[in-house]
């Protein structure tokens, strides 16, 4: 069952006394927020705006809008990071899964026993189990390592497009064991750290190996990039959300594409799909400095669409080198 620390939301609007507030979360949370907001109002009088829009991770924080909403505090659910608050006003609020991996472990330690050390890493609703987990493998006879926090991560832990914890060992453990039951976690650190990952998920007590969906990933990266050498005009998207934003990224991009005989048009936009994309006929290819995963995840789009890696890895084979392994990075954002 999935606990929101809500006694942190009450305690900071009790000390500092906002009229307005902000709180988001990402879509399997949503369902909380309305008896949630319902009980703050009860409890203080204030008015609880409730962000509406999808929220993706902690790159999608509510500040600006929190400020046009006249709103003091903005509480951004579900997204735990190493430090608590995110610009002005954004304060982060864990959302663990309280579940055990007891079982779970119990059911897959045969599987794990043919890897003498292994590095653990999770996902902010898993991290408060990671210290236990490792113990049980201990005690089964299995070299534990958990990696150093980097960036905004805690240590342990991985986000979609941030893996220091787990990029940083990957050399000194020969696998990655993720404890959840999500794909794009595992897969993000299969693709990163370029060694198998496994992933036990708690609520299935089942293992899953995601060797196979991640080299499936990775062709069509490298396909996406292939058809992107080719292309004469570029659109370069800046990605519009809070902790996305980076123009200096893709004007340097943009620099390096036009020293190379490209044209190129610059897009910004809040999230990138592929009706949006359909909309730039004219455009042969598009590099994106958004969310990676749209990119690495998406297979929707007609023409490629490039994530910040793929687009250093497209820089390097149009300057005559060689492709490598463009995805092995501890952040691909
Ligand atoms: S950029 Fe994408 S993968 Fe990274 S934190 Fe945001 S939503 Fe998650």
């Amino acid at each position: 069952m999935i606990k929101i620390d809500e006694l942190k939301i009450f305690n900071e609007i009790r000390t500092h006394k906002p009229k307005k507030i902000c709180i988001s979360a990402p879509d399997g949370l949503m369902m909380y927020l309305e008896d949630i907001s319902t009980r703050i109002t009860k409890e203080f009088g204030i008015d609880v705006f409730i962000m509406g829009d999808s929220c993706y991770g902690s790159c999608d924080t509510t500040n600006f809008d929190a400020k046009r909403i006249g709103a003091e505090l903005a509480f951004n659910i579900g997204h735990t990071i190493s430090f608590e608050k995110l610009g002005d006003r954004t304060i982060m609020i864990d959302a663990f899964d309280d579940i055990s991996f007891k079982g779970a472990i119990e059911k897959t330690i045969n599987d794990l026993k043919q890897f003498k050390t292994i590095g653990l890493v999770t996902f902010s609703q898993y991290l408060h189990q990671i210290e236990f987990v490792k113990r049980k493998l201990e005690e089964k006879g299995i070299r534990v390592i958990i990696g150093k926090g980097g960036g905004q991560l805690r240590d342990g832990q991985i986000f979609g497009c941030e893996f220091y914890p787990a990029f940083y060992i990957r050399k000194d453990v020969d696998a990655f064991i993720v404890l959840g039951n999500s794909n794009f976690h595992g897969i993000g650190v299969s693709l990163s750290s370029g060694k198998p990952t496994l992933m036990i998920d708690p609520h299935t007590e089942e293992i899953i190996n995601l060797e196979e969906v991640s080299k499936d990933r990775k062709k069509k990266a490298i396909l996406s990039i292939s058809k992107a050498r080719y292309a004469e005009k570029f659109g370069l998207v800046l990605g519009l959300k809070e902790g996305q934003f980076d123009t200096k990224k893709l004007l340097s991009i943009k620099k390096r594409l036009e020293e190379k005989g490209k044209e190129v048009q610059l897009i910004a936009m809040r999230e990138v799909t592929s009706e949006r994309i359909a909309y730039f006929k004219s455009i042969d290819a598009f590099i994106q400095t958004s969310c990676p995963r749209v990119s690495i995840d998406g297979y929707t789009f007609k023409k490629p669409v490039l994530s910040a890696p793929q687009a250093e890895a497209l820089l390097d084979l149009l300057d005559g080198k060689e492709l490598d392994e463009f995805l092995v990075k501890p952040h691909w954002l």
